[in-house]
């Protein structure tokens, strides 16, 4: 019988809530394959092992498997009874003797500790039939070739190619949150940290549509495709921006603009969050990295709103964030060419010392509660359904 066996790190380190962590688990695993003839997900020792039936498309459930937060890794497993002499029959069946394979190494676990033999010993043993039927090289140090085995009391697995799952904790075990996700680099890595820790995240874009193209509409819409895999679908709130933007202009002197327009959406953004009861705003800021982003800017946009606003971005340096939007698979989608509504009606020296009282003074030009309410009020929304088509 095959299964996937799949292992997690974090919630091992968890102590009394570790069940509780792994019963959300278990929950999404189900979820995430929902649809796919998948049978008992059951929790043997550390260690997840899901059924699976006649007809599972394993390469798509192994696609769904990556983008699972909480899992460390995972791999398609034989199973075989908890025996040597079965365990190596089982092991040569199922080699892939058409590879190429340089050297190889056997990995005993012994979860169960009460079976015969040590790790070491079990290792030799199988080890040594592979040689003499393959005429494979042993590298114990670097090998190019793993086969893996553990043995739990009833049963042992074995496998042969590991993936890496998406690490982190389950999504749903720490709340919502709202995502400010600009068509940029930096806000899909945000939020993808963010989900990674356990969270769900509903989107909000601010466009300047009519004034600028629906660019970054689309660009976002696709980033949301990116991110929606890794908590199982997704909605995202599209808020039209440029007619705020525009009374803006007409109130607040230039430098100070950047700083009105980011408050504005931090108490939108906070409008929207009471609506699917979110209590947390996530945002891609990186200390430094443009001028609206200075510690003073920053807090003076924080004061905007009474929720906690996270920025998990906000001591990385470019090339990092660079890095992880290409893991991730945001980085082609963020380079593609749009019109940021913040580069609409933007001054080219913006301010970058904000004082709040200075701030507050200018926005009480505008008719800031009445701007809000009325944005907030009937955002577009879109739903990006689970399974996430390719
Ligand atoms: P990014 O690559 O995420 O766009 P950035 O370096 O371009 O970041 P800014 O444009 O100053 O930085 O934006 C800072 C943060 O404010 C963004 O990471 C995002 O969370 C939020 N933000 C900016 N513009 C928008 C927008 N149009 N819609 C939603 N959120 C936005
Ligand atoms: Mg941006």
């Amino acid at each position: 019988m095959k299964v996937l066996l799949a292992h997690y790190q974090e919630i091992a380190l968890k102590g009394q809530n570790r069940p509780w962590f792994l019963r959300h688990l278990a929950h999404n695993l189900r979820d995430a394959l929902a649809g796919l003839d998948i049978g008992e997900v059951r929790l043997p020792m550390g260690r997840i092992e899901i059924a699976l039936g006649e007809s599972t498309d394993i390469d798509e459930a192994r696609r769904r498997l990556r983008t699972t937060c909480g899992l460390a890794n995972f791999a398609v497993a034989g199973t075989a009874p908890p025996d040597v002499a079965a365990i190596t029959e089982a092991v040569l069946r199922d080699l892939p003797r058409a590879r190429v394979v340089p050297s190889f190494r056997v990995e005993v676990k012994r979860a169960h500790k009460q079976f015969p033999g040590s790790s070491p010993d079990l290792e030799r043993a199988i080890g040594s039939r592979i040689q003499d039927e393959t005429g494979w090289k042993v590298d114990l140090s670097d090998p190019a070739f793993v086969v893996w085995v553990e043995i739990v009391p009833r049963r042992a697995y074995y496998y042969f190619d590991k993936e890496a799952g998406a690490g982190g904790l389950p999504v749903g075990t720490a709340g919502r949150v709202v995502v400010l996700l600009s068509g940029g680099i930096d806000s899909p890595v945000a939020a993808a940290r963010m989900i990674r820790r356990g969270c769900h995240a509903t989107f909000v874009h601010f466009h300047g549509q009519p004034f600028t193209s629906r660019a970054s509409i689309d660009k976002v819409r696709e980033l949301v495709r990116v991110l929606a895999p890794y908590q199982l679908g997704a909605h995202v709130m599209f808020v039209a921006f440029g007619e705020l933007q525009r009374q803006v202009t007409m109130a607040v002197p230039a430098a100070m603009r950047v700083v009105v327009y980011r408050r504005l959406m931090m108490r939108i953004a906070a409008a929207l969050a009471a609506k699917v009861h979110a209590h947390t705003l996530v945002t891609g800021d990186v200390v430094g990295q443009v001028a609206s982003q200075t510690l003073d800017n920053l807090a003076v946009v924080d004061a905007a709103t009474r929720l906690l606003t996270v920025r998990p971005l906000v001591g990385m340096d470019k090339e990092e964030i660079i890095a992880e939007a290409v893991r991730l698979g945001s980085y082609p989608i963020s380079i593609l060419p749009d019109e940021d509504c913040c580069s609409l009606f933007t001054p080219r020296h913006p301010m970058t010392r904000a004082r709040l009282a200075e701030v507050e003074a200018a926005e009480a030009e505008l008719p800031i509660a009445e701007m809000v309410r009325t944005a907030a009020a009937d955002p577009e929304i879109e739903r990006v359904q689970w399974p996430v088509l390719k």
